[in-house]
């Protein structure tokens, strides 16, 4: 399914080498114009590296989020960027409305965030998520047949100018030069951070008096404004009560955990109970070119 999702979108790539369009052939290869190749995986997903590249995260870590993401940690977050997707972008009865999950890991927010549009719209999207992350992509074509997924480099996306109508940047670094290339005139991003409280009890838990334990997004959010048109703010606030074994998970898919010494995390999966989720979404369009 993802296969045939990929061969209808063809003209969404570009080739990541030369930067000329692309074909598929015979439904298995993804060949630019200078004949450069790219073959769609057994399960439809698109490798674009040339060579293996290592990230940090890995398949226990995958595999911990996408079990935090059907326990309904981030629905209200999702919820709240269906909405705003729901009420900003209109589209044209012709044509299809394309969304990019930019540093989509194993899948699950695109794929929650497109399932609610579609509930809320009764509209189609169609979806194209992009990880540098090899296992991650790897899972989310498994679980998500009806998205597009590759394994690509956000400094050098894949992908031909102005082809998104909304891109979601989830906890996951930006490309601001890139969301501008590929973004449509009147294209929407979304970038959600975390907010000061964001899994405070854990912050106070594993690092208690050390800098790790504070967080500020203010620059964060000045680099979005530098670039992008800010047209909603808005914090997502919430509780979420953990057993231990989620709270295991949640600890596994989170970087901030990943230095803390075992003995801590063991006293915090037994002394926490509830955990809080604090997160900014921003919002924004393209900040016009200046003229001459
Ligand atoms: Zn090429």
């Amino acid at each position: 399914m993802s296969k045939q999702a990929i061969i209808k979108n063809t003209d969404l790539f570009k080739c990541p080498l030369c930067s000329s369009k692309m074909d598929m052939i015979g439904e298995k290869s993804l060949v630019c114009l200078k004949n450069h190749c790219f073959d769609l995986a057994r399960s439809g997903y698109v490798n674009f590296f040339t060579r293996p590249v290592k990230t940090e995260y890995d398949q226990a870590m995958f595999h911990s989020r996408s079990i935090i993401s059907k326990y309904g940690f981030f629905d209200s977050m999702l919820d709240t960027i269906t909405d705003i997707i729901g009420n900003t972008i209109h589209h044209s009865s012709l044509g299809r409305t394309v969304m990019l999950d930019a540093g989509c890991g194993e899948g699950s927010h695109l794929h929650q965030v497109m399932e609610k549009l579609h509930l809320k719209t009764q509209r189609k999207f169609t979806g194209v998520g992009m990880d540098l992350s090899k296992e991650g992509i790897q899972m989310a074509s498994k679980q998500y047949p009806d998205c597009i997924f590759c394994v690509g480099d956000l400094t050098r996306s894949p992908f031909m100018d102005e082809k998104f109508d909304v891109i979601i940047n989830i906890l996951s670094p930006s490309n601001y030069g890139e969301f501008k290339r590929l973004i449509t005139k009147d294209g929407l991003l979304i970038k959600v951070i975390p907010g000061k409280e964001y899994l405070k009890e854990l912050r106070e838990a594993l690092y208690h008096k050390t800098d790790k334990q504070r967080y500020s997004n203010e620059k964060v959010r000045r680099h979005f404004n530098d670039h992008f048109n800010l047209i909603v703010s808005q914090q997502v606030y919430y509780n979420k009560a953990m057993d231990e074994e989620t709270l295991a998970h949640l600890i596994k898919m989170t970087p901030l955990s990943w230095s803390a010494a075992e003995r801590e995390i063991n006293k915090a999966i037994h002394a926490i109970k509830n955990i809080t989720v604090d997160f900014t979404i921003l919002c924004g369009k393209r900040k016009e070119l200046q003229q001459g």
